[in-house]
């Protein structure tokens, strides 16, 4: 069984960051990715609220350079998917389909993914129609009519992106007012392709082989009316990737990782940062803000245990 100072899971910004600084800091550390390396952050188009890049930078560029930073000093990246935790005791057990792993802290930076909207048609008609990543599918959908679901920051900002393809864009949200920051609000609804569908809920998503049309429900008056659509991005929010974590680590009722001012979760010597655990703001400045805090509270961790 491999012997770690340190084991990281997730590769999305706040992983990549405790990865960068634990290399860097000499600690023995391994990082666990079981998807692509970058979470969430590969898959936004354009980011252009993370300092630095006056401009803007792709998601895709952004996080490939914190992966190379964080190899330069040294981190062990392996692409396995963590299934378990063995946590009683001192020494720490993470296991992956390939094998065991072993080590005296644990960081969980397992991010969050889109939720689903949980209406009839949106598991038949996913990849045939139905997508949670404008920047992987948007492409698809040249001169085609699409809808965005949602309020938030995601759904805005994508539905924006989604006009450089799309003729038209549906914005489709439950109420009458936009959750998303103003400046992204500003943008969506003063894009003249982009047409908001207010107080409506997705009852149903029809098609034959691929999306047809939605069954939209108007929330105040109860009246069902079908929207056509070659295409629906749903962005109704995000919940945290917590599957392989036990009773023992305490969550919030929304599922998230509750920490304690040093990102210490209920677990002493397990760890949490980024997107997975409790907090306001979700964005990749905060997770590389808890990427270097979580690793500076591991380093005491560890002088402690000495
Ligand atoms: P979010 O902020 O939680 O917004 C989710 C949206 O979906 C809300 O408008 C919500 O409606 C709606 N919704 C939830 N459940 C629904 C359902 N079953 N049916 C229909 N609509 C439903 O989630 P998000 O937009 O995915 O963003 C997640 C996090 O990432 C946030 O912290 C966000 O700030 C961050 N983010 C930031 C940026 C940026 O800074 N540029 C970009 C993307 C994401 P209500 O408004 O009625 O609750």
């Amino acid at each position: 069984m491999d012997n770690w100072d340190l084991i990281i899971i997730g590769g999305g910004p706040a992983g990549l960051t405790a990865g960068m600084y634990a290399a860097r800091a000499r600690l023995k550390t391994l990082l666990l990715e079981g998807g692509a390396i970058g979470g969430q952050a590969t898959t936004t188009d354009w980011i252009e609220n993370y300092p630095g890049f006056p401009e803007g930078v792709s998601g895709f560029e952004l996080m490939y350079s914190f992966q190379q930073q964080a190899e330069r000093f040294g981190l062990e990246i392996r692409y396995e998917e963590v299934q378990g935790l063995g946590l009683a005791g001192g020494v720490k057990t993470v296991s992956t389909p390939e094998g065991s792993y072993q080590a005296k802290a644990i960081v969980i930076a397992s991010g969050a993914r889109h939720r689903r909207l949980g209406v009839p048609g949106e598991a038949e008609f996913h990849g045939r129609g139905v997508s949670y990543c404008a920047t992987c599918d948007g492409a698809f959908f040249l001169d085609s009519t699409v809808a965005v679901v949602g309020g938030g920051d995601a759904a805005v900002e994508e539905a924006v992106f989604l006009t450089r393809y799309a003729s038209q864009v549906y914005l489709v949200h439950r109420r009458d007012k936009l959750r998303a920051t103003s400046i992204l609000q500003e943008r969506a609804l003063g894009n003249p392709k982009i047409t908001p569908c207010w107080n409506s809920t997705v009852d149903e998503i029809k098609g034959e082989n691929r999306v047809a049309a939605l069954v939209l429900n108007d929330v105040k008056t109860r009246d069902k009316r079908e929207l056509k659509v070659d295409g629906v991005f749903v962005y109704v929010g995000i919940d945290p990737n917590t599957a392989f974590l036990g009773d023992e680590i305490r969550r919030s009722q929304e599922g998230y990782v509750w920490v304690d001012e040093t990102l210490q979760t209920s677990v002493p010597g397990v760890f949490a940062a980024g997107d997975v655990r409790d907090k306001d703001l979700r964005q990749v400045a905060t997770a590389v803000g808890d990427g270097a805090l979580v690793v500076f509270s591991v380093e005491r961790y560890l002088t402690n245990l000495e």
